[in-house]
């Protein structure tokens, strides 16, 4: 499923391709993704792309007059053709620019989706998130106030959207890891200390997965548009039964909130 690492680099991907350009038409093969696509957003026909931004996992296509707000679901992408090719099965979206170039979205399991909004403030997927990750406001300070009385385990809590965006499954055993924090843990038994720990190792996490993500940006032209998506070096996810990388012991695997998690019982406590 495409992280919020993932978005980010579709977002700089795409950007210096889509910004400033006009829009021709928006071809919609398959309007039933997971919300169905509104027929509006055919007046997308002539505006420009004023800017991509990112919120959570939504990218923001700024446009002249409206908002395109994209969300690649669990098997979406984008990708850019320099010309016309021959859409296939679940090339579902196209957004066709003045200068010929083709924004093409494809998404097998179609649960993406293209949404149409006049202002931000309309589109209720976007109210209510917490903080971004990588932002000043995502602080030891604000988790250490909002962990007040909550019992859950940490694991959990950190993956919640209300908490902080973006933190998907692999970063949040990943990231725990770093901060020798143990996933079980309840939330209101946090230290700030711990808290400062975590804050910094989501930051880094994201930080380098954006930043390999980068790496492969080139991909976004190529025509069999698996986009720039990278395999992180992963110090516990996927590792259960092999051996801790700092202190041999097994990674254990467990299940917390019907979501896999691998940690190591000696070096998170
Ligand atoms: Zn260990």
């Amino acid at each position: 499923m495409p992280e919020l690492p993932e978005v980010e680099t579709s977002r700089r991907g795409i950007l210096p391709y889509l910004k400033g350009q006009t829009i021709k038409q928006i071809i919609v093969r398959q309007p039933k993704l997971r919300w169905p696509v509104d027929d509006a957003i055919k007046n997308a026909q002539g505006q420009v792309i004023l800017d991509i931004q990112r919120r959570a996992k939504y990218l923001l296509l700024q446009l002249s007059y409206n908002w395109i707000v994209i969300h690649l679901g669990m098997s979406g992408s984008l990708r850019i053709l320099k010309n016309h090719q021959e859409a296939e099965k679940h090339d579902h979206i196209d957004l066709v620019l003045k200068n010929g170039v083709i924004l093409r979205y494809t998404d097998p399991r179609r649960f993406g989706s293209w949404l149409w909004a006049n202002s931000l403030d309309d589109v209720f997927q976007l109210q209510h998130l917490g903080p971004e990750p990588l932002s000043d406001e995502f602080s030891a300070n604000y988790l250490f106030e909002k962990a007040k009385n909550r019992k859950i385990p940490i694991k959990s809590w950190i993956m919640d959207n209300h908490i902080v965006v973006g933190v998907g499954n692999i970063y949040a055993s990943e990231s725990l890891f770093m901060a020798k924090i143990n996933p079980n843990r309840k939330v209101n038994s946090i230290q700030l200390v711990e808290f400062e720990r975590l804050v910094k190792a989501i930051k880094q996490v994201l930080t380098k997965s954006i930043a390999q993500g980068g790496t492969t940006l080139k991909d976004f032209l190529q025509s069999d548009g698996k986009p720039g998506y990278f395999a992180q070096e992963l110090q516990v996810y996927g590792r259960d039964g092999e051996k801790c990388h700092i202190c041999n012991a097994e990674i254990k695997s467990q299940k917390i909130g019907q979501r896999n998690t691998f940690y190591c019982e000696q070096c998170q406590k």
